[in-house]
């Protein structure tokens, strides 16, 4: 797809987040071209007066070099919370690249959230951060519904190269989200995954934005049999769906001995240890319910 590429100038690339998990958030870029149909970040539109459909414009930023970077040590950053850090125009631009350099020799607690193998263009710099951590997206395992969700890189590609990082010593993270009910096959992509990953997360899928009706609109034409439990989950709010699922995962863990636990991250674990399994349903209403368990 071809997309409307603009270089903007910035303050700075880095930003107070209240993300739980970071002190900063750092989103070398406007908008994102791996276009998920799901995406929660197409509420930038709104702030940076973008009218063109979400997927199909990008902003480059460019920014003042970060001074003494040094004074950033021991804390948490998030790269990336509104677009994909190694979303294709990265290749050219390389501003997710510039921002690893600038920071070689301080110890910062880096996150990286992916759907792309060119993350390992920058294996080099990412192996020299004590505290590291990259996580891929990936919610299924058959391509055919990954292309329909989003234009990023093949499922295949993004296990491939969680091997090869997490060869490299580097821990990472499956992140499987977001669950569509009957559609995320949750198990499969732990057992396709468990050998290379230090934790896996899972989140719901939320259907809170303005894409709700686009994701309804598919499921009725690919999934005609699903609408019912669509219905009952996202308009009649049953939380039967994530509850069944949270046993299965339950008993899967237990079978496996892989600890599972809720809204946890866990450096400190050996590297070589199985998985954590994090659950990250996030609604209060579920989280009662699961704590109620
Ligand atoms: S990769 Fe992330 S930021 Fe990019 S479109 Fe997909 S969900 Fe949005």
């Amino acid at each position: 797809m071809n997309a409307t590429i603009r270089q903007i100038e910035v303050k700075s690339v880095i930003s107070k987040t209240n993300l739980p998990v970071s002190d900063y958030a750092v989103n070398p870029y406007v908008g994102c071209t791996h276009a998920c149909k799901y995406c929660y970040a197409c509420f930038m539109k709104k702030f940076t007066g973008h009218a063109e459909p979400w997927g199909t414009f990008i902003d480059v930023k460019t920014w003042p070099p970060i001074k003494n970077p040094q004074r950033y040590a021991g804390k948490s950053f998030f790269m990336s919370s509104v677009t994909d850090p190694y979303n294709p125009q990265e290749k050219i631009f390389k501003r997710t690249r510039e921002f690893l350099q600038t920071f070689q020799g301080v110890d910062i607690n880096l996150s990286l959230q992916t759907k792309s193998d060119l993350i390992l263009r920058d294996l080099d710099l990412i192996k020299t951060f004590k505290n590291v951590r990259v996580g891929f997206s990936i919610n299924t395992l058959d391509e055919n519904f990954k292309d329909d969700m989003d234009a990023a890189a093949p499922i295949e590609r993004r296990l491939a190269a969680m091997k090869i990082l997490h060869a490299e010593g580097i821990r990472t993270t499956c992140f499987i989200s977001p669950i569509f009910p009957g559609i995320t096959d949750v198990v499969a992509i732990i057992d396709a995954a468990k050998n290379f990953c230090n934790l896996v997360w899972l989140e719901n899928l939320n259907l809170r934005g303005n894409f709700k009706p686009k994701i309804f609109d598919y499921i009725r034409e690919k999934y005609p049999t699903l609408e019912p439990l669509y219905d009952s989950i996202y308009r009649r709010r049953d939380l039967r769906y994530w509850l069944q699922l949270d046993g299965v995962v339950r008993d899967y863990a237990a079978a496996n001995d892989f600890e599972y636990v809720r809204n946890r991250d866990d450096l400190q674990r050996d590297f070589d240890a199985p998985p954590v399994i994090v659950n990250f349903f996030f609604h209060e209403q579920i989280k009662k319910g699961l704590t109620a368990r």
